[in-house]
């Protein structure tokens, strides 16, 4: 009889899992195996709450393979090290898991394959299903991958979705195999206190509450910060509890503006990846250089402090870091404002910012952060890099009634309505009470110095 070991990386789930039901086709045990790996901490793609979310799913995975008479392998230590192990011990003769594009897990393939070869088994990468399309495989002509979002778009909706695939019904552990414990949350520190659950049954939870309850309004109220209109998919997404295209084909078949503008969105996350996959530099590297001269120095790194902990005096700004340090995730609007503040107004290298959303963000992920960034930064793939948000006009349009900023800025919770976005205008006000900042630098200023290092009229 035969034994499948099938790897889950970033495919943490039953439903939708190609590996899983290739190996369960050979009709014999499986051993499903998670490595934790040192490596991706070493690589800096840990964080505290990423790793509690991680948890969560673990914890999760085994549940669902016990539900179906199984259990999660558990090992940690170097990944190939741990695959040879286990197979040798469960006698395995093949390994499945799912092909990943990045520089790092493309490496890490290599790797094992070789390893693998070596002992005379086999590995099946399968086609990666993290994202909706695999990168590269649709590209404009004499181009390795789309730069411009819109054409992109256009071919990303003409091509045919996958069928899911059921999660099993059984699936049959061999059980002399030792698994490490199931990590749990408890032990870490530095996770945001509002971090949302993980795991596959909180994903597919997710999906079904967003597309019975809010699809038909996503697209009127995405952008509206204190709604909390939007999926909170994200994470699931990254984390892979949540098939893509499973989320992809279930909101296509709801009509209307608000699930085609959802489409929309989740075509921009296959977007980053392509372009990653295709530039794996542009995680560091400018991908279009304006020659930018951040600045740089005491005074910048004041700025940036004063940014990083929700005390710029911008208080949509400082709302939008607050519900990030709080939550480990951040509405979109507020990404797209505080990046802005950060790299058009203060001037500061997008690098820098990014590398504080990824030691928070819970759905944080390199082609999805980074790429943002330098879209936001203007060193990316947006056709009008020099454009640049009004912190105090965005706060009053995405936040009329000013409840977000009241929710996560309390020094600011006794100010009605919309002047709530320019505390520094009220008449009569002790601001000195207020213990709340006053702008690090008026916008226009910032402005000005964008505009002159950019040299733009
Ligand atoms: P929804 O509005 O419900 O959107 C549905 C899904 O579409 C999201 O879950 C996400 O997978 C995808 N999506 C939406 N907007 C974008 C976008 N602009 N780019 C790529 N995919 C998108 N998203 C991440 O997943 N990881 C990150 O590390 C990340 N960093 C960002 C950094 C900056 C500076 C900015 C401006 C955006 C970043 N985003 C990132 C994109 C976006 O903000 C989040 O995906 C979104 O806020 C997640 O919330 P949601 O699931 O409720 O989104």
């Amino acid at each position: 009889m035969t034994v499948s070991l099938v790897l889950f990386t970033s495919d943490l789930r039953v439903h939708d899992h190609p590996p899983l039901r290739a190996a369960l086709e050979g009709g014999g045990q499986v051993v499903p195996l998670f490595v934790r790996d040192p490596a991706v901490d070493r690589a800096g793609f840990s964080a505290p709450n990423r790793l509690a979310f991680l948890a969560d799913c673990i914890a999760d995975l085994n549940q669902s393979l016990q539900s179906r008479g199984g259990r999660l392998i558990v090992r940690t230590g170097e990944l190939v090290e741990q695959v040879v192990t286990a197979v040798r011990q469960a006698d395995a003769d093949e390994v499945h898991m799912a092909a990943g594009y990045s520089a790092f897990a493309r490496g890490r393939e290599a790797r094992l394959r070789q390893a693998l070869d070596a002992e005379g088994r086999r590995l099946y990468a399968h086609e990666p299903v993290s994202t909706v399309l695999p990168p590269g495989c649709i590209a404009p002509q004499g181009s390795d991958h789309f730069s411009v979002f819109t054409p992109y778009f256009r071919r990303w909706q003409s091509e045919p979705l996958r069928s899911p695939l059921a999660a099993p019904q059984k699936v049959r552990v061999p059980t002399s195999l030792r698994s490490d414990g199931i990590p749990g949350r408890s032990g870490l520190t530095g996770v945001s206190p509002g971090l949302a659950a993980g795991g596959e049954r909180e994903g597919r939870k997710a999906l079904r509450s967003f597309l019975a309850q809010r699809v038909e309004t996503y697209e009127e109220r995405h952008d509206d910060l204190a709604g909390d209109a939007t999926s909170r998919l994200s994470a699931h997404l990254h984390f892979g509890t949540l098939s893509a295209g499973e989320a992809v084909l279930q909101a296509s078949r709801h009509r209307g503006a608000g699930a085609a503008a959802f489409l929309r969105q989740m075509c921009w996350r296959d977007f980053h990846h392509q372009v990653l996959a295709a530039r794996p530099e542009t995680a560091t590297r400018d991908y279009r250089s304006r020659d930018d001269r951040w600045r740089r120095g005491r005074e910048a790194e004041e700025d940036l402090l004063a940014w990083q902990s929700g005390r710029t005096g911008y208080p949509v700004v400082d709302a939008a870091m607050r519900q990030l340090a709080h939550e480990g995730w951040m509405h979109n609007r507020g990404r797209l404002i505080a990046a802005s503040f950060l790299t058009k107004t203060l001037y500061i290298d997008w690098r820098e910012g990014a590398r504080h959303f990824l030691s928070l963000l819970v759905d944080g992920d390199v082609a999805n952060n980074q790429l943002n960034w330098q879209w936001v930064a203007g060193t990316g793939t947006d056709t009008r890099p020099d454009r640049v948000l009004n912190p105090v006009l965005q706060g009053r349009r995405y936040d009329p009634d000013g409840a977000y900023v009241r929710r996560w800025v309390p020094e600011l919770a006794g100010l009605d309505g919309v002047a709530v976005h320019e505390p520094w205008r009220l008449p009569g006000l002790d601001r000195a009470a207020l213990e709340y900042p006053d702008p690090l630098i008026a916008h226009s200023d910032g402005l000005a110095r964008f505009r002159q290092a950019r040299r733009l009229a």
